[in-house]
């Protein structure tokens, strides 16, 4: 057992100085937040799509994310709004913001409309916007895996 407090062991897990971190993916050019980092000090992080990924796949993988840039954009769009707190806590913005994200991705994208619509889930509930945008995360990480030539390294 441990001499310290519990508040105290939390205390020193939090760094004492603080860290300014880019909210960008540091794949240059990835349209996607670099929310993933491998060790403290690190100052840019990765996106789900480029961790993890062989360095050697890394302009191929950010080629398919802005090749579907329209996608990648609402999935953006409804990570920001379910994650600001003026527009989470709003189940009429979210709805309205939901109606809006379908109405502008459907025309842009063709017959891939048809994997990409709402539609019921595993459980045959009717997608909702954070259900919907898992399901364009999913759809991404498909093409992703398409263009990617090598494995993935596995985590240490
Ligand atoms: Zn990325």
């Amino acid at each position: 057992m441990s001499y310290k407090t519990k508040a105290e062991t939390l205390a020193d897990a939090i760094p004492h100085t603080p860290v300014v971190r880019t909210y960008r993916c540091s794949g240059h050019g990835c349209p996607m937040p670099g929310a993933i980092f491998d060790n403290p000090g690190q100052l840019t992080g990765v996106c789900a799509y480029h961790y993890a990924a062989n360095p050697s796949d890394w302009p191929r993988i950010t080629q398919a994310l802005t090749d579907w840039a329209c996608v990648t954009d609402e999935i953006n769009a409804c990570r920001r709004i379910h994650t600001d707190p003026e527009t989470a806590t709003s189940p009429g913005t979210i709805a309205r913001q939901f109606e809006a994200a379908v109405a502008r991705l459907e025309p842009r994208v063709g017959t891939w409309w048809d994997q990409l619509k709402p539609q019921p889930g595993r459980g045959g509930r009717m997608d909702d916007y954070r259900s919907w945008g898992l399901r364009l995360d999913r759809f991404i990480g498909a093409r992703v895996q398409a263009v990617t030539v090598t494995p993935r390294r596995r985590a240490a």
